[in-house]
């Protein structure tokens, strides 16, 4: 018996047993796979290797409980989402002028053609960012992770 993390195109993460890898194929194909949280048919596997459980042992199973279990997926897409801002970070940073409180008032500068035109970034209040947008200026709201020693 095979237990698969499997994930449908809404993206819940669900698991379910298979005989064998190749019955979880006949099935999925088939359609007999669904979704418990939506119904959804179209299943396929959580990128996770799959836990393999032997049979016929005389029942002494303990020491296997502490294996991971469906959120180890949740964890895994929130280290890739981590990876992605650390990305988008470093993108920003390397391409941008750091104007920290002064945000606002450099985007107007340059919206106005006062000075240079050049990307900045820094911090902005939820109002100022909402004061820029409506005067027309592009403003873009990143999730900004604290700095990490990578
Ligand atoms: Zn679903």
């Amino acid at each position: 018996m095979i237990l698969y993390n499997l994930c449908c195109s809404a993206d819940h993460v669900f698991e379910a047993w298979f005989k064998d890898s190749a019955a979880f194929d006949e099935q999925a194909v088939a359609g007999e796979i669904l979704c418990p949280v939506c119904g959804n048919a179209s299943v396929a596997k959580a990128p996770m290797a799959p836990r393999i459980v032997k049979g016929g042992d005389s029942g002494d199973d303990r020491g296997e409980e502490s294996g991971p279990g469906p959120q180890t997926y949740t964890n895994t897409k929130a280290t890739e989402m981590r990876r992605m801002l650390t990305e988008l970070r470093r993108h920003v940073e390397e391409n941008s002028d750091y104007v920290g409180d002064n945000f606002a008032e450099e985007a107007r500068k340059i919206h106005y053609g006062e000075t240079e035109e050049r990307n900045i970034y820094g911090e902005a209040t939820e109002d100022q960012a909402e004061e820029l947008t409506e005067e027309g200026v592009k403003v873009g709201r990143i999730p900004w992770l604290p700095r990490t020693d990578s």
